[in-house]
């Protein structure tokens, strides 16, 4: 069954742009409850122990660099079949590639400065909340 809960951030880029009220207002438009929100700035340590899927990958420095160039918007959000929703809201990776008014489409610059990151399972929405709030900073 699919869980109710998914794990957002809004990317440095979107913020230095000027998007934190727009995309916060599609995503409240989108069905989704705030359970908890920060605005905060990660580390590059802290940027690479939560990428640390990606370290294989080429781009993982640059997402670490960029992920930690500014501040960001931590959330957890709540809706039936949040994950999945979610990952619709947002659009894909690519923004060049995302489907007409999803965040991405609408405020992503790049494949790397793409605006919002969305959790890709139940597993990992859980665990990344975690990594960022404590149960009792969630309502
Ligand atoms: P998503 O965020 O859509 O789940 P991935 O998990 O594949 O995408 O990648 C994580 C993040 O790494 C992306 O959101 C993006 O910021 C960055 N990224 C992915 N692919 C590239 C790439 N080819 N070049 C630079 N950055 C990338």
């Amino acid at each position: 069954m699919a869980g109710n809960r998914t794990f957002t951030m809004i990317k440095p880029d979107a913020v230095r742009n000027g998007h934190i009220g727009a995309i916060l207002n599609k995503i409240c438009e989108g069905g989704f409850r705030i359970v908890a929100m920060k605005y905060t700035k990660l580390t590059a340590e802290k940027a690479g122990a939560f990428y640390a899927v990606h370290k294989e990958r080429p781009f993982y420095q640059e997402l670490v660099d960029f992920m930690s160039s500014g501040p960001i918007v931590a959330a957890v959000l709540e809706k039936d079949n949040a994950v999945e929703d979610f990952r619709k809201l947002i659009g894909a990776t690519n923004p060049a590639e995302a489907e007409a008014g999803t965040i991405r489409a609408l405020y992503a610059t790049s494949i790397g400065e793409n605006a919002v990151h969305g959790a890709d399972s139940d597993e990992n929405a859980l665990i990344e909340g975690s990594f960022h709030f404590s149960q009792t900073e969630m309502f």
